[in-house]
Protein backbone atom coordinates (compact mmCIF):
# COMPACT_ATOMS: atom_id res chain seq x y z
CA UNK A 1 0.00 0.00 0.00
CA UNK A 2 1.14 3.09 -0.60
CA UNK A 3 0.75 6.76 0.86
CA UNK A 4 1.18 10.13 0.06
CA UNK A 5 2.41 13.24 2.04
CA UNK A 6 1.80 16.86 0.56
CA UNK A 7 3.84 19.84 2.18
CA UNK A 8 2.52 23.29 0.69
CA UNK A 9 4.98 25.39 2.13
CA UNK A 10 4.22 29.65 1.55
CA UNK A 11 6.71 29.45 -1.44
CA UNK A 12 6.97 25.76 -2.44
CA UNK A 13 4.77 23.21 -2.50
CA UNK A 14 6.18 19.46 -2.34
CA UNK A 15 5.19 15.68 -2.43
CA UNK A 16 6.41 12.22 -1.38
CA UNK A 17 5.00 8.91 -2.20
CA UNK A 18 5.98 5.85 0.40
CA UNK A 19 5.64 2.58 0.33
CA UNK A 20 5.67 0.93 3.99
CA UNK A 21 9.78 0.72 2.74
CA UNK A 22 11.26 3.97 0.92
CA UNK A 23 10.07 6.91 -1.12
CA UNK A 24 8.97 5.88 -4.60
CA UNK A 25 8.17 9.60 -6.51
CA UNK A 26 8.82 13.27 -5.08
CA UNK A 27 7.12 16.08 -6.95
CA UNK A 28 7.62 19.78 -6.28
CA UNK A 29 5.84 23.52 -7.77
CA UNK A 30 6.05 26.69 -6.73
CA UNK A 31 3.19 27.34 -4.60
CA UNK A 32 1.90 30.23 -6.80
CA UNK A 33 -1.66 32.10 -5.38
CA UNK A 34 -3.51 28.51 -5.03
CA UNK A 35 -2.27 26.34 -2.38
CA UNK A 36 -5.67 24.01 -3.29
CA UNK A 37 -4.38 23.96 -7.06
CA UNK A 38 -0.53 23.42 -6.01
CA UNK A 39 -1.61 20.59 -3.93
CA UNK A 40 -3.76 19.34 -6.86
CA UNK A 41 -1.26 19.37 -9.19
CA UNK A 42 0.89 17.49 -7.07
CA UNK A 43 -1.54 14.71 -6.03
CA UNK A 44 -1.97 14.31 -9.75
CA UNK A 45 1.41 14.15 -10.43
CA UNK A 46 2.58 11.41 -8.09
CA UNK A 47 -0.45 9.35 -9.03
CA UNK A 48 0.50 9.67 -12.95
CA UNK A 49 4.43 9.07 -12.39
CA UNK A 50 3.81 5.86 -10.25
CA UNK A 51 0.69 4.26 -12.73
CA UNK A 52 -1.95 4.95 -9.90
CA UNK A 53 -5.66 6.01 -9.08
CA UNK A 54 -6.39 7.84 -5.66
CA UNK A 55 -8.49 5.33 -4.31
CA UNK A 56 -5.67 3.11 -4.28
CA UNK A 57 -3.97 5.10 -1.99
CA UNK A 58 -4.05 4.35 1.70
CA UNK A 59 -3.77 7.70 3.26
CA UNK A 60 -2.91 11.34 2.20
CA UNK A 61 -1.85 13.22 4.45
CA UNK A 62 -1.63 17.31 4.31
CA UNK A 63 1.13 19.71 6.28
CA UNK A 64 2.98 22.79 5.22
CA UNK A 65 0.80 26.03 5.95
CA UNK A 66 -1.39 25.40 3.17
CA UNK A 67 -2.60 22.01 4.35
CA UNK A 68 -5.88 23.72 6.09
CA UNK A 69 -6.61 24.44 1.55
CA UNK A 70 -6.29 20.27 0.75
CA UNK A 71 -9.65 19.23 0.75
CA UNK A 72 -8.49 15.77 -0.69
CA UNK A 73 -6.07 14.73 2.56
CA UNK A 74 -7.30 12.33 4.92
CA UNK A 75 -5.28 13.61 7.98
CA UNK A 76 -3.37 16.91 8.16
CA UNK A 77 -0.11 16.88 11.20
CA UNK A 78 2.19 20.12 11.58
CA UNK A 79 5.23 20.39 9.62
CA UNK A 80 7.33 20.43 12.91
CA UNK A 81 6.09 16.63 13.24
CA UNK A 82 6.73 15.67 9.61
CA UNK A 83 9.99 17.39 9.22
CA UNK A 84 10.81 15.45 12.63
CA UNK A 85 9.79 11.90 11.00
CA UNK A 86 11.24 12.52 7.65
CA UNK A 87 14.53 13.32 9.07
CA UNK A 88 14.51 9.93 11.10
CA UNK A 89 13.81 8.07 7.71
CA UNK A 90 17.06 9.84 6.09
CA UNK A 91 19.29 9.26 9.03
CA UNK A 92 18.29 7.66 12.55
CA UNK A 93 20.85 9.04 13.84
CA UNK A 94 19.60 12.89 13.29
CA UNK A 95 18.78 14.56 16.12
CA UNK A 96 18.68 18.30 14.70
CA UNK A 97 16.71 19.48 12.11
CA UNK A 98 18.05 22.98 11.02
CA UNK A 99 15.07 23.93 8.62
CA UNK A 100 15.28 27.58 6.33
CA UNK A 101 12.16 27.75 3.65
CA UNK A 102 10.92 29.76 2.18
CA UNK A 103 9.35 32.14 5.02
CA UNK A 104 10.45 30.39 8.38
CA UNK A 105 13.20 28.82 9.80
CA UNK A 106 12.92 26.11 12.16
CA UNK A 107 15.10 24.05 14.58
CA UNK A 108 13.97 21.08 15.24
CA UNK A 109 14.99 18.90 18.03
CA UNK A 110 14.12 14.50 17.53
CA UNK A 111 15.02 11.57 19.70
CA UNK A 112 15.99 8.24 18.08
CA UNK A 113 12.88 7.63 16.85
CA UNK A 114 12.05 10.75 14.96
CA UNK A 115 9.75 12.33 17.79
CA UNK A 116 10.00 15.83 18.37
CA UNK A 117 11.26 16.64 21.83
CA UNK A 118 12.04 20.17 21.52
CA UNK A 119 11.75 23.29 18.18
CA UNK A 120 12.11 26.76 18.27
CA UNK A 121 10.77 28.73 14.82
CA UNK A 122 11.39 32.47 13.44
CA UNK A 123 8.30 33.36 11.46
CA UNK A 124 8.32 36.43 12.31
CA UNK A 125 10.90 38.37 10.69
CA UNK A 126 11.78 37.39 6.78
CA UNK A 127 15.83 38.17 7.74
CA UNK A 128 17.13 34.45 7.87
CA UNK A 129 15.08 33.20 5.14
CA UNK A 130 14.87 31.82 1.73
CA UNK A 131 12.48 35.34 0.90
CA UNK A 132 15.58 37.07 2.53
CA UNK A 133 18.14 35.58 0.17
CA UNK A 134 15.42 35.96 -2.81
CA UNK A 135 14.66 39.51 -2.04
CA UNK A 136 18.68 40.09 -2.35
CA UNK A 137 19.80 38.04 -4.64
CA UNK A 138 17.23 40.17 -7.09
CA UNK A 139 19.09 43.30 -6.30
CA UNK A 140 22.40 41.45 -7.53
CA UNK A 141 20.32 40.44 -10.56
CA UNK A 142 21.43 37.32 -10.20
CA UNK A 143 19.64 33.74 -9.34
CA UNK A 144 18.79 32.61 -5.64
CA UNK A 145 20.37 29.19 -6.88
CA UNK A 146 23.71 31.18 -7.92
CA UNK A 147 24.58 32.86 -4.79
CA UNK A 148 26.57 29.67 -3.08
CA UNK A 149 29.02 29.67 -6.22
CA UNK A 150 29.58 33.59 -6.63
CA UNK A 151 30.51 33.63 -2.51
CA UNK A 152 32.65 30.99 -2.87
CA UNK A 153 36.06 31.77 -1.73
CA UNK A 154 35.33 35.69 -1.57
CA UNK A 155 35.57 37.75 2.01
CA UNK A 156 31.61 38.57 2.71
CA UNK A 157 31.07 42.02 2.76
CA UNK A 158 29.84 42.88 5.95
CA UNK A 159 25.76 43.69 5.63
CA UNK A 160 24.66 45.41 9.09
CA UNK A 161 20.82 45.57 8.53
CA UNK A 162 18.59 43.16 10.78
CA UNK A 163 15.75 44.08 8.59
CA UNK A 164 15.25 42.49 5.15
CA UNK A 165 14.15 45.78 3.39
CA UNK A 166 16.66 48.00 5.48
CA UNK A 167 19.76 44.90 4.18
CA UNK A 168 18.48 45.57 0.35
CA UNK A 169 18.99 49.33 0.50
CA UNK A 170 22.22 48.55 1.69
CA UNK A 171 23.08 45.97 -1.00
CA UNK A 172 22.47 48.55 -3.40
CA UNK A 173 24.78 50.98 -2.14
CA UNK A 174 27.56 48.29 -1.68
CA UNK A 175 26.73 47.95 -5.56
CA UNK A 176 27.15 51.79 -5.52
CA UNK A 177 30.42 51.91 -4.09
CA UNK A 178 31.67 49.45 -6.32
CA UNK A 179 31.61 46.44 -3.94
CA UNK A 180 31.49 43.18 -6.18
CA UNK A 181 28.69 40.79 -6.38
CA UNK A 182 31.05 37.79 -5.37
CA UNK A 183 31.88 39.40 -1.67
CA UNK A 184 28.47 41.04 -1.25
CA UNK A 185 26.94 37.37 -2.03
CA UNK A 186 28.88 36.06 0.42
CA UNK A 187 28.56 38.81 3.10
CA UNK A 188 24.23 37.64 2.46
CA UNK A 189 25.02 34.28 3.29
CA UNK A 190 26.96 34.73 6.77
CA UNK A 191 24.23 37.27 7.32
CA UNK A 192 21.89 34.50 7.00
CA UNK A 193 24.68 31.77 8.60
CA UNK A 194 24.39 34.31 11.66
CA UNK A 195 21.11 34.74 12.05
CA UNK A 196 20.57 30.81 11.70
CA UNK A 197 23.33 29.99 14.95
CA UNK A 198 21.80 32.70 17.04
CA UNK A 199 18.38 30.51 16.93
CA UNK A 200 20.35 27.54 17.34
CA UNK A 201 21.87 28.89 20.26
CA UNK A 202 18.70 29.61 21.93
CA UNK A 203 17.90 25.71 21.91
CA UNK A 204 21.11 24.11 21.22
CA UNK A 205 22.35 21.71 18.57
CA UNK A 206 23.02 17.88 19.21
CA UNK A 207 25.05 15.95 16.63
CA UNK A 208 23.99 14.60 14.02
CA UNK A 209 22.52 18.25 12.30
CA UNK A 210 20.28 17.80 9.21
CA UNK A 211 19.75 21.08 7.00
CA UNK A 212 16.60 21.11 5.60
CA UNK A 213 14.38 23.30 3.59
CA UNK A 214 15.07 24.98 -0.04
CA UNK A 215 17.59 27.36 1.69
CA UNK A 216 19.99 23.78 2.82
CA UNK A 217 20.44 23.89 -1.53
CA UNK A 218 22.93 26.85 -0.67
CA UNK A 219 25.91 24.50 0.09
CA UNK A 220 28.31 27.55 1.06
CA UNK A 221 25.83 28.42 3.81
CA UNK A 222 25.85 24.43 4.87
CA UNK A 223 29.87 24.78 4.78
CA UNK A 224 29.39 28.25 6.94
CA UNK A 225 26.83 27.11 9.27
CA UNK A 226 29.75 24.14 10.20
CA UNK A 227 32.59 26.29 10.17
CA UNK A 228 30.19 28.48 12.82
CA UNK A 229 29.04 25.24 14.87
CA UNK A 230 32.13 23.02 14.56
CA UNK A 231 30.07 20.32 13.93
CA UNK A 232 29.12 18.57 10.26
CA UNK A 233 26.35 20.00 9.21
CA UNK A 234 24.40 16.86 6.50
CA UNK A 235 22.24 17.51 3.92
CA UNK A 236 21.16 15.89 0.56
CA UNK A 237 19.32 15.96 -2.22
CA UNK A 238 16.10 15.14 -0.44
CA UNK A 239 16.87 18.29 2.14
CA UNK A 240 13.91 20.28 0.37
CA UNK A 241 11.70 16.77 0.49
CA UNK A 242 12.07 16.51 4.03
CA UNK A 243 7.91 18.06 5.14
CA UNK A 244 6.35 15.93 2.60
CA UNK A 245 8.47 12.18 3.29
CA UNK A 246 7.55 12.62 7.18
CA UNK A 247 4.11 13.23 5.85
CA UNK A 248 3.87 9.92 3.50
CA UNK A 249 5.65 7.77 6.37
CA UNK A 250 3.20 9.11 8.89
CA UNK A 251 0.43 8.66 6.68
CA UNK A 252 1.82 4.98 6.37
CA UNK A 253 -0.87 3.24 9.41
CA UNK A 254 -4.57 1.80 8.62
P1 LIG B 1 8.50 26.62 2.03
O1 LIG B 1 8.23 25.19 2.45
O2 LIG B 1 8.57 27.56 3.19
O3 LIG B 1 7.64 27.09 0.92
P2 LIG B 1 11.02 25.58 0.97
O4 LIG B 1 11.63 24.88 2.15
O5 LIG B 1 10.47 24.71 -0.09
O6 LIG B 1 9.98 26.66 1.48
O7 LIG B 1 12.12 26.55 0.37
C1 LIG B 1 11.80 27.55 -0.55
C2 LIG B 1 12.92 28.56 -0.54
O8 LIG B 1 14.13 27.94 -0.96
C3 LIG B 1 12.71 29.74 -1.48
O9 LIG B 1 12.58 30.93 -0.73
C4 LIG B 1 13.97 29.79 -2.32
O10 LIG B 1 14.50 31.09 -2.34
C5 LIG B 1 14.94 28.91 -1.56
N1 LIG B 1 15.89 28.26 -2.47
C6 LIG B 1 15.63 27.41 -3.49
N2 LIG B 1 16.79 27.06 -4.10
C7 LIG B 1 17.78 27.69 -3.43
C8 LIG B 1 19.20 27.73 -3.57
N3 LIG B 1 19.84 27.03 -4.50
N4 LIG B 1 19.90 28.49 -2.68
C9 LIG B 1 19.27 29.19 -1.71
N5 LIG B 1 17.94 29.19 -1.55
C10 LIG B 1 17.22 28.47 -2.38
Amino acid sequence: MISIGVDVGSVAAKAAAYDGEKILATSLIPTGWSPQEAGNFLLNDILKKLDLEKEDILNIIGTGYGRVSLPFVDKTITEITCHGRGAHYIDSDIRTVVDIGGQDSKIIKINKNGQVTDFLMNDKCAAGTGRFLQVMANALEVDVGELSELGRNHEPANISSMCTVFAESEVVSLVAEGKSKETIAAGLLQSVCNKTYALIGRIGAEDKIFFSGGVSKNELLGEMLEDKLNLPVHFNNQSQFLGAIGAAILGHKK
